[in-house]
């Protein structure tokens, strides 16, 4: 019975994971690296739907302990047989030539060409990511088996139609402001070629956040950064650094729409209030996911942690870098990425963000003994019931607990009970007069509980 289940791809479907896909899709010919026309030309695609404000840093500009680089551009680059055949080409695939290569225009035999070939003999069919940022020198990757290929009696046509100079390190960031100045940043690397992983998926699922973060009503304001890796946030913060204070929390977004579990990797700080929400956000979705300890390993993440801005920013990812089938090779393929991981992301962003905007610290009014509530509507009037229904409890739950020092989102995970049960019960009580706002935000803004 094979071929007769109509196939669905992935683009075709509806909805916030097949956009996210769909973007990716555009976006996975480009040749991106740190700098230079692949990097413009995605913040160019991103800015079709969102409103990307872009920086451009020149080259050589100092940032903290790292200078910007000289800015890359690549036209053509392939190596080519006698009678002119393209063996390796980067119009097959951005992999082909090592990333920030510097031109090169020769005829060479094999011999001399080898040690400027990466391939992977434990994975012949795949080719391999490179990169030489700090490092000038140039070469191509390809399969071990075109590798094989080749022949060491031919010469090759090798030519690298790059420039390498003074330019610019470009980033966007798309601000979302709120009623108050204090920022949620978002942050994501656009520094690698045709890999759908590593870090398209990131990129889609920060795209469609912002696009679903710019149509609510905002308390907190957001930042979403769109930076090539590590030199990228590194110039960000070093252009930011007299106003960090505003970045009340922070989440990198990266390696996300692999099968994987979603994976929450801890600020440094740790118990952040971005670390606790995430977590919550994670629990209440209901699906497989891990929690993991900082690390100052991984994405970047490691900057904006780095301990002279210790800012409470988290990692959430899927199966971490390194860590997923055909990491930093063209396995990691659009093939592999699921439109349900990037929209469970994009949801889980999203509910994490709902708790940072409407947790607050309540005081019960009426703390000597339960309330009667059923008088005031908020409780089945018949007594005598086995079960009861977890919005009752989540009443409960808050009279209990709302001290005026104990967050909503604390008492949801005491509780056991999704933060929106919560968040609903104490709009309830609120609008009862069994409670009262008593710390931030509320007292802060003057404003009452939204009742969902
Ligand atoms: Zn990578």
């Amino acid at each position: 019975m094979t071929g007769t289940q109509p196939i669905t791809r992935p683009s075709e479907r509806t909805g916030v994971g097949a956009e996210a896909f769909a973007l990716m899709e555009r976006l996975f010919p480009l040749c991106r690296s740190l700098t230079g026309a692949g990097v413009r030309a995605t913040l160019d695609i991103l800015a079709e739907t969102l409103e990307l404000r872009r920086t451009e840093i020149p080259s050589g500009t100092p940032i903290f302990d790292w200078r910007v680089p000289d800015e890359w551009n690549i036209g053509d680059a392939y190596i080519a047989r006698n009678d002119g055949t393209r063996v390796v080409d980067l119009q097959e695939s951005s992999l082909h030539v090592v990333s920030y290569s510097e031109p090169v225009r020769a005829r060479m035999p094999l011999a001399l060409l080898r040690p400027r070939l990466h391939a992977l003999p434990e994975q012949p069919d795949l080719v391999p990511y490179r990169t030489s940022y700090y490092e000038r020198t140039w070469g191509f990757c390809l399969s071990q088996r075109r590798l094989d290929q080749l022949e060491e009696s031919e010469e090759y046509e090798v030519v690298i139609d790059a420039t390498l100079g003074p330019g610019h390190l470009t980033y966007g960031e798309v601000l979302l402001p709120g009623e108050r100045t204090d920022e949620v940043l978002i942050s994501t690397y656009i520094c690698h070629p045709s890999l759908a992983n590593d870090n398209l998926s990131g990129i889609a699922v920060a795209a469609m956040v912002a696009r679903e973060l710019a149509q609510r009503r905002r308390r907190l304001s957001y930042r979403i950064l769109f930076a090539p890796g590590t030199i990228g946030p590194l110039a960000w913060l070093h252009e930011n650094r007299a106003a960090l204070g505003r970045i009340r929390h922070g989440l990198t977004v990266s390696c996300i729409g692999d099968p994987g579990p979603l994976t929450y990797k801890r600020s440094r700080r740790a118990t952040s209030e971005i670390d606790l929400a995430t977590a919550l956000a994670l629990r209440d979705g209901g699906a497989a996911h891990r929690i993991v300890d900082w690390e100052p390993w991984g994405g970047d993440e490691r900057q904006f942690c780095s301990p002279g801005f210790n800012l409470p920013v988290g990692c959430l990812m899927r199966t971490p870098h390194g860590a997923f089938p055909g990491y930093h090779t063209s396995a990691d393929s659009l093939e592999r990425i699921s439109p349900d991981a990037l929209a469970e992301a994009v949801e889980i962003c999203l509910a994490t963000f709902d708790i940072l905007e409407t947790d607050g610290r309540y005081r019960n009014l009426s703390p000597y003994g339960e309330p009667q509530l059923g008088r005031r509507g908020l409780y089945r009037s018949a007594g005598g019931a086995v079960h009861t229904p977890r919005d009752e409890r989540a009443l409960l739950w808050v009279l209990n607990l709302s001290d005026g020092r104990t967050s909503l989102r604390e008492i949801a995970s005491r509780a056991g009970l999704p933060y929106t049960v919560i968040h609903r019960a104490a709009g309830r009580l609120a609008r009862a007069e069994l409670l009262a706002a008593a710390g931030p935000p509320w007292t802060e803004t003057g404003r009452p509980l939204d009742v969902a």
